[in-house]
């Protein structure tokens, strides 16, 4: 009777490892998808550049050896495409390295308010016509989240140009930062077009624009806030937005905040 026992183990055993097999085929058969998706949504962007680019080097020459006003404008027009798809590879690659950030920066450490007193200036320099305004009035100086800080940067810059980008008439922004409850909230509003509840589900899947042909005008490729949630999330942080249409928006980031003994023991790691 001791064996049929053993046996029935066994066959509980390999049962559990059956299950944990099959999840282990699910879960590589989504990343297959995912990666063939992916593939599929860069052909898709990159058609557009490379098509212009085509039809202002055929139309070069065809012409442009005795049309000197084709020749500069299909020049220049090239170029711009050229550096488009630059900025959209550029992007792209952010977006597979955001994928990627716990493993490249497992310790670091970033004292907020210095990052955002920093970027902030830069930004109102970048953006002369905009009042961009900031707000630590409830956030301790010291306060400090697992991040390295190039990446917070990165978000800061995603969010604040977007609010100048999608800004009409009131060029202000309030950048605003707080801590409650062990968590760091940081807020970036600004008060232009707004984004309608349905959109507000979308923006933040990669390439997705509300109005694809004037966001392009304006250089976007539907991928910063794809970024930033990656981003965000691969250090256990969490954004969402709030906004309403015709009125603005404000995007708000969460992060754990760090205790003094645990941002000790990840510089001390760093340093090993
Ligand atoms: P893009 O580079 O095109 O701006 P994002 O991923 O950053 O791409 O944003 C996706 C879309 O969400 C934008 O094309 C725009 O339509 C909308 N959006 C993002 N930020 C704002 C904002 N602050 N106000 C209004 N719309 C916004």
């Amino acid at each position: 009777s001791t064996i049929r026992i053993r046996d029935f183990h066994r066959h509980d055993e390999l049962q559990e490892l059956a299950v944990s097999f099959n999840q282990m085929l699910d879960r590589m058969q989504r990343y297959i998808d995912q990666q063939k998706e992916f593939v599929g949504d860069v052909s898709h962007e990159l058609r557009t550049p490379v098509a212009v680019i085509e039809g202002h080097l055929s139309m070069l020459k065809r012409w442009g050896k005795d049309d000197p006003q084709i020749l500069d404008e299909s020049i220049d027009a090239s170029l711009q495409e050229a550096k488009r798809m630059q900025h959209l590879i550029q992007e792209m690659l952010d977006l597979t390295r955001a994928e990627q950030i716990n493993v490249q920066y497992p310790y670091a450490v970033t004292k907020v308010s210095e990052v955002l007193k920093r970027v902030v200036g830069d930004m109102s320099l970048v953006h002369k016509d905009f009042t961009i305004r900031l707000d630590m009035d409830d956030l301790p100086a010291d306060t400090e989240i697992q991040i390295y800080q190039g990446h917070l940067e990165q978000l800061l810059v995603i969010l604040i140009d977007n609010g100048v980008k999608y800004s009409t008439d009131r060029k202000e922004m309030n950048v605003s930062a707080g801590l409650s409850q062990d968590e760091v909230h940081i807020i970036v509003q600004d008060f232009g077009e707004g984004i309608s509840k349905e959109e507000q589900g979308k923006i933040f899947n990669r390439f997705y624009r509300v109005d694809k042909a004037r966001t392009r005008e304006k250089g976007g490729n539907g991928l910063g806030l794809s970024i930033a949630q990656k981003l965000v999330t691969s250090y256990h942080g969490n954004i969402s937005v709030d906004s309403v249409e015709g009125q603005g928006s404000q995007f708000i980031m969460v992060f754990p905040a760090l205790s003094e003994s645990q941002a000790k023991k990840l510089r001390q790691r760093e340093e090993n």
